[in-house]
This record gives C-alpha cells, sequence and structure tokens, in this order.
C-alpha cells in the first residue's frame, strides 16, 4: 500500500513451450522506464511457477545464468517495480505469488487503488495477514477470496473488481490461464499483441510489443478482461466497462502517461505518444509564444515538445544538452563535502550551441523546482542571453491516488507560489505552462485524468487515516 505504484506490468501466453523468460526480460527491458526498484518474472511450465526476483535494475537482477535457470514454458508474467523513495521493500517485489488450494496464481499490476487502505483494513479485521505493504496483495486477497466461490478465475477476477476503486492494469497468470484486467475508467495503459509464431503478448505499452516482435493488436478496453486459453482470447467486458469506441469521454487515462510517463514510441489507446508530446509543443508555443533564437529540450522528457514548440514557432531546434547515459539507479548525489552539483554529472551544456543566444528550454514538468533551477543556471553559465522556460504540461497542484508519484503537496512548488513567484525561484527570463483546458487535445480527444493539475478526482478519495503504517519499511527490508 505504498502510495505510488508507478509500474510496468508484462505477460506471455504460447500455446508450445518456448523461452518465455526470455521474452519477458526484453520485455522488461523495454518497460523500464515504468520502474527501477525491482523487477521479477514468473514462468508457468505444466503449471508449476519458476520464478526470480530481486532489488534492481533488469539488468542488474537477471544474469545469463540465471535466465538460463528458468524452463522454458507456456507462459510468464513479469514487473518493473517503481518505489517510494526510502521504503525499499523485498516484500513488495512483484509478481505476487499466491499458493491456495484452490490453484496458484501470479500477479503484476500497475496502477494504486484509491480504496486500498478501507479493503485492507476490513480484511485485516476479518483475520486476513499481509505480507507485504503493497495494494497488490489485497487485490490477490479478494480474488482468491471470490475464486472459492466461483467456477472459473476470469469469474472471480469479475467479481473481485466490484470491490476493487482505482487504477489497475494487471497481468494475472494462473495454472492455466493467462488473463489481463483494466479498470473500467482505464487509468493506466495496457495493450496486448502476437508474435508471427503466434504466441500472445501483454504489455503495460506498445514498446515492449515492438521489442519482442509483436505486432499490437489493440488497447485493452476499460473495465474489460481478457482470457488467454487453450489458444484462445476471451474477452469478458465487465458492467463497468467502457468500449474504445464509444463512451470515449467515460476513459480516464492518466494524461501524464502521455506528457511524461510513457515511452515516446508507445501508442496508448490509439495516440502516439510522441505526437501527443510534439503537439503539446506546439500548443505551448501558441499560448506562450516567445522571442527567441533557438528552442531545445531538457533531456529526454523534454525534447519532443522542443521540437513540436520548434515547429509551431519556426525558431531552429537546437541539440542543447548531452546527458550521460550512464547514470543509473545507482547513482550517488554528491554530498556537500565534495561541492559537486549532480545536475552537472547527469547534463552537460553544448556551450557553442547557446552561448549569446536567447534560449527556450522546453521540459515536462516542474515538481518542486529544483532541477529547473539547476538547468537555467547551466545555460546562464554556459553564455545563453536569455532562458524562457516552457513546461509541457500544467503545474502539479494536487497528489496522485492513481499511481503518478507526485511529491507531497508541501514540497510542489506550485502549491505555494504564483507563476512569476516560480520564474523568480528558478532564475528564468519567462516561464509560460501548459494550459490545462487544453489537455484534452494531447488524448485525441478520449476521456483522461488531471486531478494531479485541478483536484477533480474520477473516484472517491481516500481517507488515508492510518496509511503511515504502509509507510514503514517492513521488518527485514534492506532500507
Ligand atoms: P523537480 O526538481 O522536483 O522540479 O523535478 C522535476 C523533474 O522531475 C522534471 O524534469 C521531470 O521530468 C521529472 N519528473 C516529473 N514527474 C516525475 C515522476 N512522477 N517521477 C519521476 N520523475 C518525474
Amino acid at each position: 500500500m505504498s502510495i505510488h505504484e508507478e509500474c510496468g506490468v508484462f505477460g506471455v501466453y504460447s500455446e508450445k513451450e518456448t523461452d518465455v523468460a526470455g521474452l519477458s526480460y526484453y520485455g522488461l527491458y523495454a518497460l523500464q522506464h515504468r520502474g527501477q526498484e525491482s523487477c521479477g518474472i514468473v514462468v508457468n511450465k505444466d503449471g508449476l511457477f519458476y520464478s526470480h526476483k530481486d532489488l534492481g535494475l533488469v539488468s542488474e537482477v537477471f544474469s545469463e545464468n540465471i535466465l538460463e535457470s528458468l524452463p522454458i514454458g507456456n507462459m510468464a508474467v513479469a514487473h518493473v517495480r517503481y518505489g517510494t523513495t526510502g521504503a525499499t521493500n523485498r516484500a513488495n517485489i512483484q509478481p505476487i505469488e499466491v499458493n491456495h488450494q484452490k490453484g496458484r496464481m501470479a500477479l503484476a499490476h500497475n496502477g494504486n487503488l484509491s480504496n486500498a487502505y478501507k479493503l485492507r483494513s476490513e480484511l485485516e479485521m476479518q483475520g486476513a495477514i499481509f505480507h507485504t505493504t503493497s495494494d497488490t496483495e489485497t487485490i490477490a486477497y479478494y480474488i482468491t477470496r471470490e475464486r472459492i466461490r466461483s467456477a472459473s478465475i476470469e469469474e472471480a477476477v469479475e467479481k473481485a473488481m466490484k470491490y476493487l476503486e482505482g487504477a489497475y492494469s494487471l497481468v494475472i497468470m494462473s495454472a492455466q490461464k493467462l488473463i489481463c484486467v483494466r479498470d473500467p475508467l482505464g487509468f493506466r495503459p495496457l495493450c496486448y499483441g502476437r508474435t508471427a509464431e503466434g504466441t500472445y503478448i501483454v504489455a503495460s505499452e506498445s514498446c515492449a510489443l515492438r521489442a519482442v516482435g509483436a505486432k499490437l493488436i489493440r488497447d485493452v478496453d476499460p473495465g474489460e478482461i481478457l482470457v488467454f486459453y487453450n489458444g484462445e482470447v476471451k474477452s469478458i467486458k465487465t458492467c463497468g466497462s467502457v468500449s474504445q469506441s464509444i463512451n470515449d469521454d467515460k476513459k480516464k487515462i492518466c494524461v501524464f502517461e502521455y506528457i511524461y510517463f510513457a515511452r515516446p514510441d508507445s501508442i496508448i489507446d490509439g495516440v502516439s505518444v510522441h505526437a501527443s508530446r510534439v503537439r503539446a509543443g506546439k500548443i505551448l508555443a501558441q499560448e506562450h509564444p516567445a522571442d527567441a533564437d533557438i528552442v531545445i529540450g531538457a533531456p529526454d522528457s523534454g525534447l519532443d515538445a522542443a521540437l513540436g514548440f520548434s515547429e509551431q514557432s519556426g525558431i531552429p531546434y537546437r541539440m542543447g544538452f548531452i546527458k550521460n547515459k550512464y547514470i543509473g539507479r545507482t547513482f550517488i548525489s554528491p554530498t556537500k563535502k565534495t561541492r559537486v552539483d549532480g545536475v552537472k554529472i547527469k547534463l552537460a551544456v553544448l556551450d557553442e550551441v547557446v552561448r549569446d543566444k536567447r534560449v527556450v528550454l522546453v521540459d515536462d514538468s516542474i515538481v518542486r523546482g529544483t532541477t529547473m533551477g539547476r538547468v537555467v543556471k547551466l545555460l546562464r553559465d554556459a553564455g545563453a542571453k536569455e532562458v524562457h522556460v516552457r513546461i509541457s504540461s500544467p503545474p502539479f497542484l494536487h497528489p496522485c491516488y492513481y499511481g503518478t508519484d507526485i511529491d507531497s503537496e508541501k514540497n510542489l512548488v506550485a502549491c505555494h507560489h504564483t507563476v512569476p513567484e516560480i520564474c523568480d525561484i528558478i532564475g528564468a527570463d519567462s516561464l509560460g505552462y501548459f494550459p490545462v483546458e487544453r489537455l484534452g487535445e494531447l488524448t485525441g480527444g478520449k476521456g483522461y485524468c488531471d486531478a494531479c493539475f485541478t483536484g477533480g478526482y474520477p473516484t472517491t478519495i481516500p481517507d488515508d487515516s492510518g496509511k503511515d503504517r504502509f509507510e514503514q519499511p517492513l521488518k527485514g527490508s534492506i532500507s
């Protein structure tokens, strides 16, 4: 029940036994941007599960030996997890595995239930014991409980969905079936495709399908359950489901997936993430034009929008920064003793590009404002004459209960300062944010969730009383 569960899920279903672990490994590699804290793969061979999970990046957790130790099989489910700072917790590594009289199950989850505390408390008061602080275990509990009185696992999943509120894109593996589900509002992405060999792949983003040579078939509809069994795919539209073509406005895809979180080469609900970001840049140029000589993007998340800003404004796009590719999760931030600015290790300015220039700098978001302040300073130190900052999201003002890691309100710079004040804080000559009323243009007209910008939550928001205990690392964790 950690608050933030930005994650990536991946599943494989093949009639013939194949290297499902290898496919999962490459799939997770393509989803690494969705979570860097931990990862895991569970393989199903003849109904038995074989798994490997650990803290770390995919490249750190899976060596050649470990991958080879996982058998070939018919199915696999896999996960990359993003954790909140501090509460690094081994118990929360996914996929979660459940061993029950009614059969075993492995489950990978992206998203956050907005009623997780309530559901878990109810279960605990009935005597349930939890091993993790993750709401995924609550989902597993509900499915298992419904499984006892259902004819099939998909029926149990459908019944469990009636209790769950908030964001969940799930991949579930039983002894015989692979199942995927997207919550009725479709907060988080989920899609599936097929390889030339006929292996079905389910993934958070289409970039992972492409990575393993699968062609995107379509997105899983909000509220839809897909069952891969006996070589066939069965679709169950649950009562809360929203069809792909009708009721598009009822969907609540997280608009921040398009702005920042997803990979630009992914297509989510029929809309290219790259195209959406370029559009954001064009809109920014219309709404907040600047008199400038060049447009640059903050790597990597500001690059596509910078391109759009340049196209719309006619101001040439230039490469202003070089990003160190080798900075990873284990990067140790410099201490006061070393007197080195961490941003300088990650980013270097191309002096000759920005010197004596009036620069438009585009990035996707300002959270606390620290990064942008340092980046503006880097540009000024390199001789930029003016720095005009353009942000391809509206200001963050509210917490997210659906799985995006938005800092608490006390740390969100926009909660305590006006735009001109933020402009001063970051040391820019001008600052312009994406207009909140035009966010719909980024999702191709489909309904979306913008609660972190507007406070308009599509579900009831949780009563957070008692949540603190979930933020403590469990005994035995390594933090
Ligand atoms: P800050 O220094 O807190 O203002 O950091 C802003 C930077 O964090 C931006 O460049 C964003 O690309 C990045 N960012 C924004 N939201 C997230 C998020 N949910 N997870 C990780 N990074 C983020």
